[in-house]
């Protein structure tokens, strides 16, 4: 089997910071209002972001776009896979105190 590349998410840290801040918000606010498991909650966002890399590859594989990207489906979901185990890995307390100042907004 072949190491999945990697996804350059070097780019910006304040895009990912952003986009970090966003989903955690959400996630909190629906573990609030929908009293739902935290894995759940983490499903239905996977699922989403699943279903997001299909609406933008589907858009690239149908039309031209200006920024290039020729999605290649199996080495796409395999890359963001990894991405996701990745970061759900690395673990800091800094991250908990983080999502409870969060949770409390
Ligand atoms: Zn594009």
């Amino acid at each position: 089997m072949r190491e999945p590349r990697r996804i350059e998410v070097d780019g910006d840290p304040d895009v990912q910071g952003e986009l970090q801040q966003t989903l955690l918000t959400i996630f909190c606010r629906t573990l609030d209002s929908s009293r739902l498991p935290p894995m759940t909650v983490l499903g239905m966002m996977a699922e989403a972001l699943g279903g997001v890399y299909r609406q933008a590859a589907t858009a690239h594989l149908t039309q031209p776009c200006p920024c290039g990207w020729r999605p290649m489906t199996e080495a796409d979901i395999a890359a963001l896979r990894a991405a996701v185990e990745t970061a759900a890995k690395l673990r800091t307390s800094a991250d908990l105190a983080w999502m409870e100042v969060v949770g409390r907004a």
